[in-house]
């Protein structure tokens, strides 16, 4: 068994993510400024968007999103259950109502057709969540919007890089929201950015991020006057600093790299888990085109061949000093969707039967060869144990 604890994620930061923000602590602007400007220059270079916003959160990108979309009380949005808490409740910040849809138990990802089953005359965006970074089907998402006259907005926070049908997720529908948390493909401790195709919601998104003003500190500070602003709207503080900025520049250009050592990872366990009866592997790219960020490796258990359940599995695999995680127990089975929109388990039946059965391992491209043997061993040897 391994000495030490293997936690279940490790950020990658190396020297030159440091000395850039040395670089920008010792100059005289620390917040936005420079580096923000450079850095959504480039991300929406990368991804091919006509605008890009820096935000300090994805959950922040998805609310200036929907907000710029005019989203607001007795509107409806699909959002998928199996999802993270921001998805729904940047929904619910608007006093609109969010209508959780079902999974499709292959890929995990929101299901097609109870989406359109569940679209209504208030029905106003669709949220694709690309979870683990597994891209949602975009081509056919975009037929649903266009012809039911439906915003789309996707929640990338585990989708850099990543492409659908050969395009990159960030260029395709009219807003993509990714995440710069700590643990995501590419941090910035906190951060997110907002891709937008439309000036119309880009000038929007970009006032709501600074209080509704007409223009932000940054882009007065050279001008004759950098006192005068007008507010247009009661906005919010959304913005990114240069120092987290800065940072997001160097994991940029590490991310295609980083995404190969996550993808080797993923390769290595799919070799040793593809045939073992008890597990089901995570789905891999569905269509041509298509790339997977591998933000998150999920297993499922199949009970019916073992002598353990998830919890206790995650309890062993502690115990053989490897961390694991859970995404996520759905929306619906929360307090919040149970007793303010009456959800039951049943509404959402494949959610609710793959979500006591799923658990995430390390995946991370400072693991070693050591760690994911490691970890396959240890897994392998609780199956063993607890076979039925
Ligand atoms: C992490 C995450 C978010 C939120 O990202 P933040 O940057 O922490 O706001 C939103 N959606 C999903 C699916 C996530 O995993």
């Amino acid at each position: 068994m391994r000495e030490s604890f293997l936690p279940f994620h490790r950020q990658s930061i190396g020297d030159e993510e440091i000395e850039s923000v040395v670089r920008v602590l010792r100059s005289p602007w620390v917040t936005s400024g420079p580096e923000v400007d450079a850095f959504e220059k480039e991300f929406a270079a990368y991804v091919g968007a006509k605008h890009a916003l820096a935000v300090n959160s994805c959950t922040a990108a998805l609310h200036l999103a929907l907000e710029a979309m005019g989203i607001g009380g007795g509107d409806e949005v699909l959002v998928p259950t199996m999802t993270f808490a921001a998805s729904a409740e940047t929904v619910l910040y608007l006093k609109a109502r969010p209508v959780l849809v079902d999974i499709d138990p292959h890929s995990l990802l929101m299901d097609l057709r109870d989406a359109e089953a569940k679209i209504s005359s208030k029905t106003k965006a669709i949220m694709p969540v690309h979870v683990a970074g597994l891209p949602s089907a975009m081509p056919a998402w975009i037929e649903l919007a266009k012809v039911r006259n439906i915003q789309l907005v996707e929640d990338a926070a585990h989708a850099f890089p990543a492409k659908s049908s050969g395009r990159w997720i960030g260029s395709i529908s009219n807003a993509t929201c990714f995440s710069f948390y700590a643990t995501k493909t590419i941090t910035t401790g906190e951060g997110g950015m907002l891709t937008l195709n439309s000036d119309a919601h880009y000038r929007r998104a970009k006032r709501m991020r600074s209080h509704g003003l007409d223009r932000d500190v940054w882009s007065r500070s050279g001008s004759q006057d950098p006192w005068r602003y007008d507010i247009v709207s009661p906005g919010f503080k959304y913005n990114m600093t240069d120092i987290a900025g800065a940072m997001g520049r160097v994991q940029l250009r590490k991310a295609e790299e980083m995404r190969q050592k996550r993808q080797e990872i993923a390769a290595f366990y799919n070799a040793h888990f593809g045939n073992c009866e008890a597990l089901e592997c995570p789905a891999s790219n569905q269509a041509a085109g298509d790339l997977h960020s591998w933000h998150l490796y999920t297993l499922r258990l199949r009970p019916e061949v073992l002598r353990i359940e998830r919890d206790q599995f995650i309890r062993e695999l502690k115990n053989r000093n490897i961390g694991a995680s859970v995404h996520w127990i759905p929306l619906h089975l929360h307090t919040l969707y149970r007793e303010r929109f009456g959800y039951t388990p049943e509404a959402l039946p494949q959610a609710t039967g793959i979500s006591s059965r799923i658990f995430s391992l390390p995946i991370y491209p400072d693991m070693s060869e050591r760690d994911r043997l490691d970890v396959v061993e240890a897994v392998h040897l609780i199956l063993q144990t607890f076979k039925r």
